[in-house]
């Protein structure tokens, strides 16, 4: 009970919302979570790790989701490691498909915030849910805050970038026209809004 009391989740996922969201919702649930962005990445963290449970995305640059698990699936070291096929396709026949690489279910993607953190849970082996009753998760409540948030994060990114490019198309094209005020102006504009994208950057992990 000494190495291995938190139970330990590997996302393998390539779109960083979604990665975010899970991340986010899993560890404020207790959980230890790696994430990966491919499906090379999440084979080295999975033999390095061992983790207790892996999401796949199916559809990842590079090695695809069905691959990678066929590739878990064929290592003495990771074959016992339950993968849970993380998607938006649900029909019966992706589901044979995550079925026939060796996944054990299908979780559908757009993630439900509410009830993630209990679907996920109900893939994991019971022997190992002592270790989680170890850690002190945050209250669930938070999650909706959280959600919303990120949203407001997603929002104020857009603008802050189309700011960013009119200021560098400015200094592109018309700085020689400028006067030296407006010069000092276009300045302060970049600079903020450098600094405004950082702080989201920094705050929600968002890609820069
Ligand atoms: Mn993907």
């Amino acid at each position: 009970m000494t190495l291995s009391q938190i139970i330990t989740i590997l996302i393998i996922e390539d779109n960083e919302d979604n990665l975010i969201i899970a991340r986010e919702i899993l560890s404020r649930a207790g959980y230890r979570v790696l994430v990966a962005r491919d499906g090379d990445a999440g084979l080295g963290l999975a033999c390095n790790h061992r983790p207790d449970l892996i999401l796949m995305d199916m559809y990842l640059p590079g090695k695809d989701g069905y691959e990678t698990t066929r590739l878990l699936k064929s290592e003495m070291i990771t074959q016992d490691i339950t993968v849970v096929a993380f998607t938006a396709l649900a029909m019966a026949a992706d589901r044979q498909r995550a079925k026939a690489a060796g996944c054990a279910g299908v979780i559908i993607k757009p993630i439900d915030v509410d009830t993630f953190a209990q679907t996920v849970a109900s893939y994991l082996d019971p022997k190992t849910t002592f270790r989680r009753e170890m850690n002190q998760p945050e209250p669930m409540t938070a999650l909706a805050e959280f959600r919303d948030q990120l949203r407001l994060s997603h929002d104020l990114q857009a603008p802050l970038r189309k700011i960013q490019q009119s200021c560098e198309f400015m200094r592109q094209s018309a700085l020689q026209d400028m006067s030296e005020e407006n010069r000092r102006l276009l300045g302060i504009i970049e600079r903020s809004s450098h600094q405004m994208l950082a702080v989201l950057s920094k705050h929600f992990h968002l890609p820069q």
